[in-house]
């Protein structure tokens, strides 16, 4: 009997060896920078849809960064929250599950589970939410979401375990930085030039034209239209309809294959751009060269120190 999760079975599809470092030795590498936001993040929207408290989150992240576990700035979790907050309307929308965790037995005792970020109800319709937190600019394209093997596979755990029609589905980006005033040049106006707004709301902009007498000024309009197009540059949601039901069943048929691949014990390289970006690469290596246990467990030790 063996745990199995969308991310296992994506990493096995990525690169069955990687797989077996990660899920088989169990070298985890998982203590990164990039996961402990996400998780601080997701227990801020949890705890605010459930009325609870957050001083305990930020005060974690806060002593996270004075270890130095955390390398972003302090009060960077509360301020991008808080944002977040006055920038969507959480009470227009009720919370009908919230990190709920979904299990499936499949076969020979193995468990497929997930959690399922958000499930909404939102003027009728059934929402699916997955929030991805970020340190870079946003980048989900509809496409990008309409085809998220993830969110297609929690749709179908929703829907066959909790007996609840999904309408929608959507990716909600956060870009965990501070947001920045309006650059100016050196004769005093806001910069038109858009590399230096990618921090800058609309509105500030907007407010700092009009202070300034400029917001009907011609040279500006474009860059308004800009800017009000992009939208915050924090945050953005991005919805699919779930239209056509084809699409879970084959969605789930790959993830059914991928399971049975991964069942086999496959454990080949699958050499390619991603080893450029693998914490295994070192070990990989060596590996090739049928190193003695010894030679590994350096190599093992340095993985999950820099982890
Ligand atoms: S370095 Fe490349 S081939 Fe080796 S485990 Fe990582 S992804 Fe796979």
């Amino acid at each position: 009997m063996s745990n199995y999760s969308y991310s296992r079975l994506s990493t096995y599809n990525q690169c069955p060896r990687k797989h077996s470092y990660m899920y088989e030795e169990k070298i985890y590498t998982d203590g990164n920078e990039y996961l402990i936001l996400g998780d601080l993040f997701h227990q801020c929207i949890d705890r605010a849809c459930k009325g609870e408290d957050l001083t305990p989150v930020f005060n974690d992240y806060e002593a996270k960064v004075m270890v130095g576990q955390l390398s972003t700035e302090s009060g960077l979790l509360e301020e991008v929250f808080k944002e977040y907050l006055a920038y969507y309307d959480m009470s227009s929308e009720e919370v009908i599950e919230s990190e709920k965790r979904i299990e499936e037995e499949w076969e020979d005792g193995d468990i497929f589970s997930g959690v399922v970020d958000r499930l909404i109800n939102k003027d009728g319709l059934i929402i699916l939410r997955d929030t991805k937190t970020t340190l870079k600019p946003l980048k989900y394209t509809p496409n990008q979401v309409k085809y998220n093997a993830q969110l297609l596979t929690y749709c179908d755990m929703v829907q066959t375990n909790l007996h609840i029609k999904v309408d929608a589905y959507e990716i909600d980006e956060v870009r965990l930085a501070k947001l920045q005033p309006v650059p100016l040049n050196q004769n005093g106006k806001p910069s038109a030039d858009k590399n230096k707004l990618g921090l800058v709301r609309y509105e500030d902009y907007y407010n700092k034209l009009a202070e300034m007498g400029l917001d009907t000024a011609p040279e500006y309009q474009a860059v308004l239209d800009y800017l009000e197009k992009r939208g915050h540059p924090l945050f953005k949601r991005t919805q699919c309809q779930l239209l056509d039901s084809n699409m879970l069943d084959s969605n789930f048929k790959d993830l059914y294959d991928s399971y049975k691949g991964c069942k086999t014990g496959n454990k080949q390289r699958v050499r390619g751009p991603l080893c450029d970006y693998c914490p295994y690469t070192e070990l990989c290596n060596l590996d090739f060269y049928n190193p003695t246990e010894e030679d590994r467990e350096i190599i093992i030790n340095k993985i999950k120190k820099s982890s």
